[in-house]
Order: structure tokens, then C-alpha cells, then sequence
């Protein structure tokens, strides 16, 4: 019993000082060892000279099982290739995502609430952007048909006029805080609908166009107030 555990002791450390044994001028990844540094709670750390410059000391398990493969600048590389490619693509994607998925996100009930789907490939951020590129400077994520969800196909970065042009001819109109389509505010204010839309069309402002009678209601609430 007692002998039993001494052995897996004794191998348990001697397999540990074998996995830190390592030697000046060994190279891992971007760093190399230069000499050893100090020894802390039976962990050896040594001092390394990263391919950029930097000396570091660090760890040698994390060196030697790749935890660690750079004084850092590696992942501060990464981080801003990843800045300045990716942010507000990613902020885009991200939102995106979070609206037509997140029954909890504020803006849910106008995109998945209502069927507005995104497709399985751009569940993935980068097949997102291998599709629609980086989001082009004062642009925003826009679907051609706003009726249909979020694949390559009915996306495209549009600018914000673009966009409401859009949203207004394509049924979404928000007014007093609601977001219909043309038909639902058509009905809701008995309008006709292509009378609705020939005044969006026509730039009319959303109150204007929702709000004014048409000629022959003027017409008739005159008389109704006779
Ligand atoms: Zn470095």
C-alpha cells in the first residue's frame, strides 16, 4: 500500500522535473531560454528572449506545453488585427445575431419574433465576413427584402438612407413607437394600401403619409359633420 503510493509518488515528480528540464538556447515558439531565473513553489521559471526583443520570465510547463508562445506580442498582434479588421463588422454581426436569436433582446419581437431568421453559415462570425466583407465606413447591415431573414443573398451594406429608403418601400414603418409593415399600418389607419405606399414613395413623411385623409375621406367627414 505504502509502497504502492511512494511509486506513484516518486514518478508523479519525477515526470514532472522531467517535463521542466530544459536548456539554454532551447527555442519554443517565439521564445527562447536564456538562463534559469528562480524556482517557486517547486516550479521552475526561467528567462526567456522573445523573437520581438522582450526578455520574460515565465513558467517552463507553460513553455513547454505551448500555454505560452511569446512574451505576449503575439496575442496583442492578434488583438488588433482583429481591432481593425473585424470591430464594427463584428459589432454589426454580433447585434445582428443577438436580434433575430435572443427572445430577450429588446428588438426581437421585429426580427426573430417575426420570422426574420439568420442562417446557419453566419452563426459563424468568420463565414460572415467571408461573406459580406468589412462593413464599409458609415454603412450599415441591410436586408433586401425585409421580409426574408439574413443570408448572403439578401444582405448588403447600405448607407442609412438607403437602408429607410428601403425599410419604408419593403413594409416597415415605424411610427408612434410601433414597427408595422405598410399593410398592417395601412389597416390600422384605413388607409388604402397602394395610396399609402405612393405617398412613401413619394417622400411624404411618415405622419404625413399615415395621418392625412384622402380626398374622398375629406370629403366624407365633411358631410359627416354636417
Ligand atoms: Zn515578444
Amino acid at each position: 500500500m505504502i509502497g504502492a503510493f511512494l511509486l506513484r509518488w516518486c514518478a508523479f515528480h519525477y515526470l514532472k522535473t522531467m517535463k521542466e528540464i530544459i536548456k539554454a538556447g532551447d527555442k519554443y515558439n517565439k521564445l527562447t531560454a536564456i538562463r534559469f531565473d528562480h524556482k517557486k513553489e517547486n516550479r521552475q521559471y526561467w528567462l526567456f528572449k522573445c523573437d520581438c526583443g522582450n526578455e520574460k520570465v515565465i513558467y517552463v510547463n507553460h513553455i513547454k506545453n505551448g500555454h505560452t508562445k511569446s512574451c505576449g506580442c503575439l496575442q496583442r498582434e492578434r488583438h488588433t488585427t482583429h481591432n481593425r479588421c473585424y470591430s464594427s463588422t463584428y459589432r454589426s454581426w454580433a447585434s445582428m445575431k443577438d436580434r433575430t436569436t435572443n427572445p430577450k433582446n429588446d428588438r426581437y419581437n421585429s426580427y426573430g419574433g417575426r420570422g426574420i431568421t439568420i442562417c446557419k453559415r453566419w452563426l459563424k462570425f468568420e463565414n460572415f465576413y467571408k461573406d459580406m466583407g468589412k462593413r464599409p465606413k458609415g454603412m450599415t447591415l441591410d436586408r433586401i427584402d425585409n421580409d426574408k431573414g439574413y443570408y448572403k443573398e439578401n444582405c448588403r451594406w447600405a448607407t442609412r438612407s438607403e437602408q429607410q429608403n428601403n425599410r419604408r418601400t419593403n413594409h416597415l414603418i415605424v411610427y408612434n413607437g410601433k414597427e408595422k409593415t405598410v399593410a398592417q399600418w395601412a389597416k390600422e389607419m384605413n388607409i388604402k394600401f397602394c395610396v399609402l405606399l405612393t405617398r412613401i414613395k413619394r417622400g411624404w413623411s411618415i405622419e404625413r403619409a399615415l395621418t392625412k385623409a384622402t380626398q374622398k375621406k375629406e370629403v366624407k367627414n365633411e358631410r359627416e359633420r354636417r
